[in-house]
């Protein structure tokens, strides 16, 4: 039976690629993009006119109620899901001296409180029906550290806590829980930083001098979502050109 797959914030640089291999490899993909995207139906239908047949529903991942209606009208429309990618995420880099309490909660509520409300939706029927995957998009800097991102840094390190945690929950009902740490990534996100420091600071601590591509993060997505790594939960996997090994 075709997998229904949800992958929060597929409309960005590394959701899109995760969204088309998980599509490529059969599965029915759901994606869900910001209230306030104005772009959101072009994304679909230019995906769509490629063949791909996702869905896209309004979701603010930072909102738990918002969250719970999502996740209850993919399930009226499409049926229960079987593989949900925490992927949506955002920064709000600077300094610790300079952080207000706004850029904190932003950062925690969409990074950290996310992987919760849309998780919560999904794991009792995941559980009951014995089958599901969690995978769930951290980042190096969560394990590393790094300068101006206490926000992101913590947001991104509590991912692990909760895989860990909730993968032991759910081990003997047919569900692995998982994390996979990025580092640098060519991505809007990432291209936003200014060349200069892309050059000076930031290739030069990738021993493979280069930035990783988002389908290679999208093919590990599709190994942990596949019936092969049954075995696997509770990781914490590194995808990263050898930037940072732990
Ligand atoms: P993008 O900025 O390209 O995409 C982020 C996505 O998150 C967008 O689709 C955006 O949707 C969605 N999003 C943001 N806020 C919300 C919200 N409140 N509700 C719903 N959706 C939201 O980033 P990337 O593709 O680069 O990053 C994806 C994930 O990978 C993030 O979690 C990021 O932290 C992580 N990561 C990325 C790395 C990189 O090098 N690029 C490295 C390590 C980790 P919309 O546009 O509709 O707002």
């Amino acid at each position: 039976m075709q997998r229904i797959a949800l992958v929060t914030g597929g409309m960005g640089g590394l959701g899109e690629a995760i969204c088309i291999k998980l599509a490529a490899l059969g599965d029915k993909v759901v994606t869900t993009y910001s209230p306030h995207n104005k772009t959101a139906q072009e994304w679909l239908r230019k995906m769509n006119d490629m063949g791909f047949g996702f869905k896209a529903y309004a979701c603010d991942v930072s909102d738990f109620d918002s969250c719970k209606a999502c996740v209850e009208l993919i399930t009226k429309d499409l049926g229960p899901i079987d593989v949900l990618v925490n992927n949506a995420g955002i920064t709000r880099d600077m300094t610790f001296k300079k952080m207000t309490k706004a850029d904190w909660d932003a950062v925690i509520h969409t990074n950290l409180d996310s992987t919760f409300n849309m998780t919560k939706q999904v794991m009792d029927g995941m559980t009951d029906r014995g089958w599901g995957r969690v995978i769930n998009i951290s980042s190096v800097n969560g394990t590393k550290g790094a300068f101006g991102q206490t926000n992101y840094a913590a947001a991104k390190a509590g991912m692990h806590g909760f895989t860990k945690s909730l993968s032991l929950e759910v081990a003997k009902k047919g569900v692995t829980v998982n994390t996979i740490s990025p580092g640098y990534i060519g991505t809007k996100m990432v291209m936003a930083i200014p060349q200069e420091i892309l050059d000076s600071k930031i290739l030069p601590q990738i021993p493979q001098s280069r930035l990783g591509k988002p389908e290679e993060v999208a093919g590990l997505v599709a190994y942990l979502a596949s019936e092969e790594a049954a075995f696997v939960t509770g990781a914490n996997i590194s995808i990263n050109g050898g930037q940072h090994m732990f």
